[in-house]
């Protein structure tokens, strides 16, 4: 591709993006293709001579299309939301012209200091402790997901528990327990797993009736692992679990941390953006005592994927676990002490300049802005939970502190499976489910940027007549 057609091409994409982002509410959310359908409809073998990039926005019009589920419509409600923004894209094409790898601060020193610089706007943004600020003993770094924020807490957390003999020695023969509620994310296992503490050592704590962690559970747990001769390593606590939005207790599980001399990691993957208003920010109470704490930009702000903020309270926990240097990667900047190197705070070496996109949407938005949308979406749940409500034959079925409302039709469980996949199969809003007291639950999550109560309230008519059969 020369630099003309570049440009040419590169104006026509934007076109084309532009276009799909303003006309996305046309396309049936769910994708309606069939498994193989879309590698059949598309060339087996790689060309043997270039095309022209015209050929590839065909096959993106007429095959990529179909296949694409809309999670940029506004009818789009299911799991949690996924956002782009225009600013946000354009960051992230900064970010691929300019091809950066910024693994040391010397291998390109803005790709740091801009990350540094949008992590403590984070801090002042949402209101988080000092202690996660760049200028304290701890800060901010983006990962790819929190899944992997959760993996490096939990790395740190391991170094800590073992005081660094498990990095060394490999199994330290010591046994490790990792705590978190029964409502907790998958990636917390995972982790587990991954972490070499495994599955067995993971203990999932009860929850109570709004399905957030039973502190008196968790201190119950603790001291029956010590009597048992097992180390407690790490709590990991949720702020909007992915269930149901529950919100643990961060002051009393961090103060039996503190107590106990554990690691509380917590995880606020969807619901820490609300935080940016701060009629909200009553989420994060007790999140001074974490050691570490991500929430993903990713979902609810408007970066998209990938781009998870991830915070600690001790820098130097996560450098001694993950750092190595090899003769070939030293450079006196590095040694000089003077600068981040933030390969040293991830699994990977390599990384991209994924703050241009964070940078760029906080920068085009402002605050006020990114309040705006919070504010409307926890408005619109509001609105929703008050229809259901209202309407005899459902019922809510958890506290809806924020944009997420979980309910049901009182039919039982079958009836509820066949509401979500009619509504879901006619194309006109997506939505997915859960299992809450042992009962299909189904999920209302309110967070696609351009959701406004038009579309709300299509869906709801969606859900009455899907109910009807
Ligand atoms: N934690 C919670 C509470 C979530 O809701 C999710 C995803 O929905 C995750 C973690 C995983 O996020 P990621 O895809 O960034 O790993």
């Amino acid at each position: 591709m020369t630099p003309d057609e570049f440009r040419r091409y590169g104006h026509e994409l934007i076109d084309w993006i532009a276009e799909y982002l303003e006309n996305a509410e046309r396309y049936p959310v769910l994708s309606p293709v069939k498994p193989g359908e879309v590698r059949s409809r598309l060339a087996a073998s790689p060309p043997q001579n270039g095309e022209p990039f015209g050929a590839l926005l065909r096959d993106v019009n007429e095959v990529i299309l179909p296949g694409i589920t809309h999670w940029q419509s506004p009818n789009f409600f299911a799991f949690f939301p996924s956002n782009n923004s225009y600013p946000a894209i354009l960051g992230d094409l900064l970010s691929s012209g300019l091809g950066v790898q910024g693994m040391l601060w010397s291998t390109s020193p803005a790709c740091t200091e801009v990350e540094t610089l949008v992590m403590d706007w984070l801090v002042e943004m949402l209101g988080l402790p000092e202690r996660f600020r760049s200028s304290s003993p701890g800060g901010g770094v983006i990962q790819d997901s929190a899944s992997t924020a959760t993996l490096v807490a939990l790395i740190a957390a391991r170094e800590r528990a073992t005081r660094g003999r498990s990095s060394r020695a490999g199994a330290s023969g010591e046994r490790l327990a990792v705590y978190t509620s029964s409502q907790a994310h998958s990636s917390v296992e995972k982790g587990v797993r991954i972490a070499g503490i495994g599955s067995d050592n993971l203990r999932l704590v009860d929850v109570d009736e709004s399905f957030a962690m039973r502190p008196e559970e968790l201190a119950r747990l603790i001291r029956a692992d010590r009597e048992a001769g097992i180390s407690p390593a790490m709590v990991c606590a949720t702020v909007g679990t992915t269930s149901s939005g529950a919100i643990d207790p961060l002051g009393a599980t961090g103060a039996i941390c503190r107590e106990e001399g554990i690691w509380l990691h917590v995880d606020a993957a969807m619901a820490g953006t609300a935080a940016v208003c701060p009629e909200f920010r009553w989420i994060q109470d007790g999140l001074e005592y974490a050691d570490s704490y991500v929430f993903n930009p990713h979902k609810w702000m408007g970066v998209q994927f990938d781009c998870s903020a991830f915070f600690v309270a001790d820098r130097s926990a996560l450098t001694s676990a993950l750092s190595i240097v090899p003769e070939y990667l030293r450079n006196a900047a590095s040694e000089s002490g003077e600068v981040i190197d933030y390969r040293d705070w991830q699994l990977q070496l390599g990384r991209r300049f994924r703050a241009l996109k964070l940078w760029s949407l906080i920068r085009s938005e402002g605050v006020s802005g990114l309040q705006e949308m919070v504010r409307r979406h926890v408005a619109l749940a509001r609105e929703f939970a008050s229809w259901v409500e209202a309407d005899p034959e459902f019922e809510i079925a958890a506290p809806h502190p924020l944009s997420l409302v979980c309910f049901r039709h009182k039919g039982g469980d079958d009836v509820n499976r066949a509401i979500m996949d009619r509504v879901n199969v006619g194309g006109k809003a997506y939505f997915t489910h859960t299992v809450l007291d042992d009962r299909v639950t189904l999920r209302m999550s309110i967070g696609q940027r351009r959701t406004e109560l038009s579309h709300v309230r299509a869906a709801w008519e969606a859900i009455r007549t899907a109910a009807m059969g």
